[in-house]
């Protein structure tokens, strides 16, 4: 439990040290359900029931990690437990309580990110940690109608350096702009991630992931957000870069046995 929490401050402070996580931008959640032991399960709740605003059947019994309401990456990095909060979900998978350590309200983006959660139960997945944060090169691309068209981007993207599709075998999903923290937006995400990407894309916002663990998730982000600064560093060096060629890309997936 205390490594899964050590990784997602140290996946915070990376966000901050990248400059993806202004002010309070960001969200985090992992689902911690296997490092519960018998001491956390008689934890009594800090708080009384609070709503989640959606009955999500495959949480009941779950505890997650959750980054506080208003609370910055930055400071998460150096304290997690002081800027987010364990909770877990009620029998009724409409409501949950606070466990530890103390009652940091999670953040507003919860319903959305327990309803992605309860998704990947569902669906059978092994897939405990989502992340959402602002990576400036991806969030640049998408101010571009070109880069929108389903799967541009995660070509170009393949193209620019072979670990980037090695690394993040299924691509980049792209989500249109709608309001964030909105139903419309976690529906939309969850649609696209079905249609199996890793990583999605919110129009002119940022990225949302999800991966075994916050480490794994931050890291497909990172190797799509490299191959990004590499087409705009050949851009601002005056020509487009070539990319490499549909066959070399065919022949990465074939010998490396990867998903597309
Ligand atoms: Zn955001």
């Amino acid at each position: 439990m205390k490594e899964e929490i050590l990784k997602v401050a140290e996946t915070a402070g990376y966000l901050w040290e990248k400059g993806w996580a202004e002010r309070n931008g960001g969200n985090i959640t992992v689902n911690i359900t296997e490092w519960v032991d018998e001491e956390m399960l008689s934890l009594p709740p800090l708080t009384p029931p609070i709503p989640i605003g959606k009955v999500l059947p495959h949480l009941k019994g779950c505890w997650f990690y959750c980054k506080g309401t208003q609370k910055r990456m930055r400071d998460l990095a150096r304290d997690p437990m002081g800027n987010g909060s364990i909770i877990r979900i009620l029998p009724d998978c409409a409501h949950y309580e606070i466990v530890a350590d103390k009652s940091v309200a999670p953040t507003s983006e919860l319903p959305s990110h327990l309803s992605v959660h309860d998704w990947l139960l569902e669906n059978g997945s092994p897939y405990r940690a989502s992340l959402h944060t602002h990576p400036i090169e991806l969030v640049a691309l998408t101010h571009s109608r070109k880069w929108l068209e389903k799967d541009a981007a995660t070509k170009m993207l393949w193209s620019m350096i072979p670990e980037t599709k090695a690394f993040c075998p299924k691509g980049l999903g792209i989500v249109p702009y709608m309001l964030p923290s909105s139903m419309e937006l976690a529906m939309e995400t969850i649609r696209t991630l079905g249609e199996n990407y890793d990583v999605v894309m919110w129009e002119k916002h940022g990225v949302f992931a999800v991966d075994t663990d916050i480490m794994s998730a931050f890291d497909q982000v990172d190797v799509l957000n490299k191959a990004a600064q590499i087409y705009i560093a050949a851009r601002n060096m005056g020509f487009e870069p070539e990319g490499m060629s549909e066959k070399q890309m065919a022949e990465l997936s074939r010998e490396f046995g990867l998903a597309k």
